[in-house]
């Protein structure tokens, strides 16, 4: 894809992941594929701000040496660039990452349970329980690696998890169908919660 179509998409996700609440103020991050590396949210600012122009972007490796322009990227950047490292590993078509503080999930990550398929929805466009990581700083660092890179051997059509008190990791061909994902996690979540609740009240 040429890189004009990555900077649109990439805009096109950070801004629809910020319209449908699944990431507030300046939290959260996302990346797409590049030849060489990556593009990838940079440090600070709204993915409310960022754009197609560049604006709230750099370009760097997968091992996050900045390309160009001269920028900070996200704290998260070692997880963007092992998600990429990991699916050429495993032969995966991985084009983008999204990284969002999504309440519902997060709420749900507590339980330190895998997310169960509760929706037809889930069962049909991803067909596995999304599992949860527990992470125990504020960004995954490279201590993090072997236990994020089982998940992926163990089930390679995994498209994301959660990190516990933290946000979702949802993958995709691109940046448009990650951010897909990662509001299908987020819906997923909020009804295995209700149910959940409905269930304990006795309602069915
Ligand atoms: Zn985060």
């Amino acid at each position: 894809m040429e890189k004009e179509k990555i900077y649109e998409q990439l805009e096109i996700a950070a801004h629809r992941a910020y319209a449908r609440g699944i990431q507030t103020g300046n939290g959260g991050n996302c990346s797409a594929r590049m030849e060489g590396g990556m593009i990838v949210k940079s440090s600070g600012g709204s993915l409310a701000d960022c754009n197609k122009e560049g604006e709230g972007f750099v370009e760097t490796t997968l091992d996050g040496e900045v390309l160009s322009p001269s920028g900070k990227p996200t704290r998260e950047v070692f997880l963007h660039g092992l998600m990429y490292k990991i699916a050429d590993e495993l032969g995966l078509s991985v084009g983008g990452v999204m990284h969002c503080h999504s309440p519902w999930a997060i709420s749900w990550s507590y339980s330190k349970k895998a997310l169960p398929m509760t929706t037809l929805h889930m069962q049909l466009k991803v067909g596995c329980d999304l599992p949860v990581v527990d992470v125990k700083t504020a960004s995954v660092q490279p201590e993090d690696e072997p236990a994020i890179r089982k998940l992926f051997e163990e089930n390679p059509k995994l498209p994301g998890f959660i990190l516990v008190g933290h946000g979702v990791v949802a993958l995709g061909k691109d940046i448009l169908a990650a951010e897909h994902m990662a509001e299908l996690f987020e819906e997923t979540a909020q009804i295995a919660i209700t149910k959940a609740a409905c269930e304990k009240l006795g309602i069915y």
